[in-house]
Order: structure tokens, then C-alpha cells, then sequence
């Protein structure tokens, strides 16, 4: 690969106009830090391109004199895949959020890679539709984003993630190709599903700069629970029976261990809970439904028969749309609240649901007996078996001792989740953090079929080099 000179600059930046890129350090800073200041990159040129021939025209360019070309949407990814760490080329897809087309008989939306996720949510719902896709980081990321990293959150559950929602691509190939793939259609056998080669692939097989994304009926009614356990079994159990009794109703349900809403309380008190925390799990339900009949009474319904059964021992129901809004805030507060309490080594695990009390228990086991009096954070998506497990640092250790033991818990606890049948990522991607890990999960005929795949559509390994594959 060639480090960009002058002359290369120039031409790319005659390519994008001079409203397309920038040189400057302060203008390039925010480009190049991301939410966990974990990961700092270094770039000679942010390119913003304001149309796909653009982009073809710069991957051409780039293909030919063997740049390296980092793409870039909202800069919230946790797994560093989107900060260039060796002086790469930045292509941001801010510019191009043009929405190409909404079309409601279809229940599709043609949306291009730079739109943020929360205004695909606002221009769904003034049509009367509901595009479902929900995470905290939905004011900023993009659409581009979303699908490269193949997003979850919290509707995972009764919706499917980035790879369900999608029916269409366009995708610029690393030699500039482009390859229009943006078709609506729910049926279509003519061969391989390119789409998803493109979904999850963190930006390394090809740059996608539009998507036709599905839609659904709008909600009109909404039920929000918060609910007290004393194990993380009984949620899993609760989670079952909700299943069973509101079938497609049931749209959240994410877990939280007590000190992840102590933390919130504490240090983002707008956001806390709305009762005394004197249970040692809570799991947030929602219920919703195009239908106008209530959900308040069905949600009761189920609450009471778990509190009969004993599988809770508190709820309490939103009465309003202000409280049940409150109740997802304070679940969304939660990353940012343990910002707040000092160095936390996280991870984004996924195993069968049945196995989550199991992993949370092993997991809490094996760091305690690693690093006595650390403390346990643990929430996330139940219902996708996925687990965000934080651990905190001890109250008397100094965060970069605690921080500095990062790789070796990480193993411990991706080894306990591969065990009981897990993944190391469910939901955030590989990027540069987690992707030498993966010889230890995948097998070699897994890894070769990946690395096929990359030589095949990025023959001189232009696309995010050393990012996804080990
Ligand atoms: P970026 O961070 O800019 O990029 C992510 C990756 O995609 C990089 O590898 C990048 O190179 C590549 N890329 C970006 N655009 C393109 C494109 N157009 N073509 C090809 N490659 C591209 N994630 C979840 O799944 N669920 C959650 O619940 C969740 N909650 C979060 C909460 C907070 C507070 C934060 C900060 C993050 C959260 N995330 C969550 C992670 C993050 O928001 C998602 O991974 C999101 O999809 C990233 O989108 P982005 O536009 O910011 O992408
Ligand atoms: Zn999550």
C-alpha cells in the first residue's frame, strides 16, 4: 500500500470539489476520535463525497495507485473499525442522506448511507410507518454504519437486526464498479444473496452508499413495565412467558443487574429510576401494537400472573407515554453513566437465551477470582441472548492498573461464552479490537472462506485494511 503524497491528495480533492474534503487539523479532529476515546487515528484528507459516482470516481483513483480508504458514518462504532490507524484515506458518507424514495404499499424506504437512523425513524412515522431499528446512538449514527456493522438494539428481539431489515443495496466495489443492487423485492432466488456479503463487513469488502430498507405499520398503542427479580433465571423465564402471551406484541425486554441503575441514579439523576432499586435484577418490558385497544391491561395481565408464580417480585407499569419514554431513558443512560465511575472492560456477548443466567454467573466467577472486588455490570438485549457484561473496576484500584488487565479478562470471558455455544460479538462488529481474537473462535476453513471472499472483491486490500479479518 502507498502512503497518499501531494500530487494524490490534489487529484482527490479535484475529484470532490471544494466543498468535499478537509486537510486542516481542527477540521478533521472529530473525525478522528471516537465515543470511548479508545481509539485515536491519523489521516492526510477527510473525503465527502456528495454522490455515489463520487465515490466510484475516488475508488478508481484509489484502487489504481494502491491507497488504503477507511469509510466513516456516524463515528460510533465501539470496535475502532472506522478510525484509519495507519494515516488511510477518511471517507465520510455524511453528505449523502439524500432520501431516495419512501414508497408505503411497499413498506420501503431507499434511503442513502449518510442519512442518521433517527430521521429514517421521523420521515417513516410522518407516513404512518415505522422503520424499527433502535439504538442509543441513533441522533448521530448513520444508515452506511448501521448496515456495515449489521446493528441490533433493542427491537432485535420482534423486528431482526440490519440483515432482516434490508431488501437492496448499492455498493461501490473497491475498483469503483458500481454495483446497483437496490431492488424492494421480499422474493427474489436468482442466485447468491450479495446484499449481506456487504451487511456486517465493517466497510472491507465495499463502500455502501445506498440501501432500501423495510418498513412496517406504525404502533399506535404502547405498554412499559419495569420489573424487580431476584435472578437472572426468573427474567429469562418472565421473557418466555411474555413471548407466549403477547406473541408479536412484544417489542423490548432488556435486562439490567442493580448496580448498571444505581450507576444511572448516581451519576445521570434526570434519567433514574423511578422506584427504590431493592431488587437485584430488573428487565424493562415493552408491549406494542398497531391495534388501538389498551396494552396496559394485557402487560398487567402478564406481570400478575409472574408475580403469582413468583417469578417477580415488583412492576411497576409506565401510566403514561412521558414515564414510559422515561424508562427507556434510563435504560439508554446506562453506557454513559458507567463512563462516570471510572474504567470499565466491556464486552458485547451473545449465547442461546436459555444460556444466560449460566454465562453471567461463570463470567462472574471467573473475573472475581481474577481481580477480587470488581464489580459486576451486566444488561443488554435478553431476548437476542445478548449481554453487554462491563465489569467495573475495583473502588480501590487505579483505572489504568484495572484497564491494563483488559486482554486477559476478555479472553476469560469470550472463552466462557464460546463454551456455552456464544459469539464474541453479537452486535458491535470485530474493527480493530476484537478482530485477532478470532482464530481462537472460527475455525481455519472459516477464516479462509473469509479471506477468499476479501481477495476476491478487494484484490489489493484497498478497504479498511487491518480491521475485521485477524
Ligand atoms: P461508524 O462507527 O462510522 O462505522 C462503523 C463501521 O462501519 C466501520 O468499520 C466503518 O468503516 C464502516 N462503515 C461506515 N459506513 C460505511 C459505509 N457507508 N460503507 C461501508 N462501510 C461503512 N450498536 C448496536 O448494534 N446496538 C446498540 O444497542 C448500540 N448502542 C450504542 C449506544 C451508544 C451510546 C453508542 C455510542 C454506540 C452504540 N452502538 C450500538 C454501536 C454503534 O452505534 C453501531 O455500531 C452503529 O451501527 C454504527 O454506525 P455509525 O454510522 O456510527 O458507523
Ligand atoms: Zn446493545
Amino acid at each position: 500500500m502507498n502512503r497518499p503524497r501531494e500530487e494524490h491528495i490534489r487529484h482527490l480533492q479535484n475529484i470532490l470539489g471544494p466543498e468535499g474534503w478537509l486537510a486542516a487539523d481542527e477540521d478533521k479532529a472529530p473525525y478522528l476520535q471516537e465515543w470511548r476515546d479508545k481509539f485515536h487515528g491519523e489521516t492526510p484528507l477527510v473525503m465527502r463525497p456528495a454522490s455515489t459516482a463520487e465515490v466510484a470516481q475516488i475508488l478508481a483513483y484509489c484502487n489504481d495507485q494502491r491507497l488504503a480508504v477507511v469509510p466513516q458514518g456516524g463515528n460510533t462504532g465501539l470496535c475502532g473499525g472506522a478510525m484509519p490507524k495507519n494515516g488511510e484515506l477518511l471517507l465520510s458518507l455524511g453528505r449523502m442522506k439524500r432520501i431516495r424514495d419512501i414508497d408505503t404499499d411497499n413498506f420501503t424506504i431507499t434511503a442513502e448511507a449518510g442519512c442518521i437512523l433517527a430521521d429514517i425513524h421521523r420521515v417513516a412515522a410522518e407516513r404512518q410507518r415505522l422503520f424499527p431499528l433502535h439504538i442509543g446512538a441513533e441522533g448521530s449514527c448513520q444508515i452506511g454504519g448501521n448496515l456495515s456493522t449489521n446493528a441490533g438494539g433493542t427491537a432485535v428481539l420482534r423486528y431482526g437486526n440490519m440483515r432482516e431489515l434490508t431488501l437492496g443495496l448499492e455498493v461501490v466495489l473497491a475498483n469503483g464498479e458500481i454495483w446497483d443492487g437496490l431492488r424492494g423485492l421480499r422474493k427474489d432466488n436468482t442466485g447468491y444473496d450479495l446484499k449481506q456479503l456487504f451487511i456486517g463487513a465493517e466497510g472491507t469488502l465495499g463502500i455502501i452508499t445506498a440501501a432500501v430498507l423495510k418498513l412496517f405499520p406504525l404502533p399506535r398503542r404502547r405498554a412499559v413495565a419495569l420489573a424487580g427479580l431476584k435472578t437472572c433465571e426468573q427474567a429469562v423465564e418472565l421473557l418466555s412467558r411474555s413471548k407466549e402471551r403477547a406473541g408479536d406484541r412484544l417489542t423490548g425486554f432488556e435486562l439490567m443487574n442493580r448496580l448498571s441503575l444505581e450507576l444511572v441514579g448516581r451519576h445521570l439523576p434526570e434519567c433514574a429510576a423511578p422506584l427504590p432499586l431493592s431488587h437485584p435484577w430488573y428487565v424493562l418490558i415493552e408491549l406494542s401494537d398497531t391495534d388501538e385497544a389498551p396494552l396496559d391491561e394485557k402487560l398487567q395481565h402478564i406481570l400478575e400472573r409472574a408475580w403469582e408464580a413468583d417469578l417477580i417480585e415488583d412492576a411497576h407499569v409506565a401510566s403514561s407515554l412521558t414515564q414510559a419514554d422515561r424508562l427507556w431513558r434510563m435504560r439508554h443512560a446506562i453506557s454513559e453513566a458507567q463512563k462516570h465511575e471510572g474504567g470499565s472492560i466491556k464486552h458485547d456477548i451473545s449465547v442461546p437465551v436459555s444460556q444466560v443466567a449460566a454465562f453471567i454467573a461463570r463470567a462472574d466467577h471467573a473475573v472475581a477470582a481474577m481481580i477480587p472486588g470488581f464489580r459486576s455490570i451486566a444488561f443488554g438485549h435478553v431476548g437476542d441472548g445478548n449481554i453487554h457484561y462491563n465489569p467495573l473496576q475495583p473502588r480501590n484500584m487505579a483505572k489504568a492498573e484495572f484497564l491494563a488487565r483488559w486482554a486477559e479478562v476478555a479472553e476469560t470471558v469470550h472463552d466462557i461464552a464460546a463454551s456455552l455455544g456464544g459469539s464474541i460479538s453479537a452486535e458491535h462488529g470485530l474493527g480493530q479490537l476484537k478482530n485477532r481474537d478470532l482464530p481462537r473462535y472460527k475455525s481455519a476453513v472459516e477464516i479462509a472462506m473469509m479471506r477468499k471472499l476479501k481477495t476476491a472483491l478487494d484484490p489489493h486490500g484497498i478497504l479498511n485494511p487491518g480491521k475485521v479479518l485477524p
